[in-house]
């Protein structure tokens, strides 16, 4: 019998080598996993970076993918679209051409040695919430409460909405 399809949400962030063309691979890639289906885009937006400062902003957005692979198959096809991608490991919150962070699985707590979801920045990140709730507002993140009430107390100061021409997109 096949697995259940489980909602799953995605943080997508870029900022080396054209980071908007990485995000539009990505989630060409996503659309592309197997047992899964690709059903929302949040928008787009730059946001100044977190960790070393010298360093260029940041592109984010979200995926909402509906997949029957579980929570390790699920973060092993991510990090081989990274890899895909050309991401080198190098210092912690470095510039990086790709990250996919695992944000939600279902409604899932998972705390083993290399996988934590709810990913466990997700609350504090201006530039994780705002593309989740262009996803859904009323998202339950488990333990967290909901998405909008959580982005309304941080601080969004550095997380701006990129226009992008509609013939870009
Ligand atoms: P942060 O996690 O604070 O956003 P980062 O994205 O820069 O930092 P990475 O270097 O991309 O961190 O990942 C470090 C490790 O985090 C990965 O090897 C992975 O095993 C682990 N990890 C734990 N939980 C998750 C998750 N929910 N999504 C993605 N990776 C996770
Ligand atoms: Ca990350
Ligand atoms: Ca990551
Ligand atoms: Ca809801």
């Amino acid at each position: 019998m096949r697995p259940p399809e489980t909602r799953t949400y995605i943080g997508l962030g870029s900022n080396l080598q054209e980071p908007l063309k990485q995000l539009q691979q990505a989630f060409r890639s996503l659309a592309m996993l197997p047992g899964s289906c690709l059903v929302g885009r949040s928008r787009t937006y730059i946001s100044d970076p977190v960790g070393p400062p010298d360093q260029p902003c940041f592109v984010n957005a979200a995926a909402a993918l509906n997949t029957r692979l579980g929570p390790e198959d699920l973060l092993a096809a991510l990090q081989g679209i990274e890899r895909r991608q050309g991401r080198v490991r190098g210092e912690r919150w470095g510039p990086r051409t790709l990250d996919l962070d695992l944000l939600l699985y279902g409604d899932h707590v998972i705390d083993s040695p290399h996988l934590q979801v709810p990913h466990p920045q997700l609350h504090r990140r201006a530039f994780v919430l705002a593309p989740l709730c262009d996803l859904d507002p009323t998202l339950e993140i488990p333990r967290r409460g909901r998405a909008d009430v959580l982005f309304s107390r941080v601080d969004a100061t550095g997380v701006r909405l990129l226009e992008v021409a509609h013939d870009e997109r």
